[in-house]
């Protein structure tokens, strides 16, 4: 996994990690295209498209449903969202310490 920026990691696959402050947890996302997502190329300020929608019809149980959409770098939480920030728009944090 390698940096980008202070918010983004990289992982192998052309994986694109954010860290979410909803479910206190990382989320991944192709940006290659290939599934959808594009984003922006703006580590500081990152856009992704379309939403990211993590555990939809929460197949994993005990997990959050998690449904957001990352504009220049802030995520609007939508309300379908099972965590506290459902319906809210927060920065996106940097990258947690302790997770390199
Ligand atoms: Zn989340």
């Amino acid at each position: 996994m390698s940096a980008v920026g202070k918010k983004l990691r990289q992982a192998e696959g052309g994986h694109l990690m954010f860290w979410c402050p909803g479910c206190d947890a990382a989320h991944a996302i192709v940006v290659d295209g290939s599934r959808g997502w594009t984003w922006n190329n703006n580590p500081a300020a990152p856009t992704f498209t379309p939403s990211v929608f993590v555990n939809k019809g929460q197949a994993h149980p005990g997990v959050p449903v998690c449904h957001s959409f990352v504009t220049d770098g802030r995520i609007r939480f939508l309300n379908d969202c099972t965590h506290e920030l459902a319906g809210q728009t927060v920065d996106l944090p940097d990258w947690p310490g302790g997770y390199s």
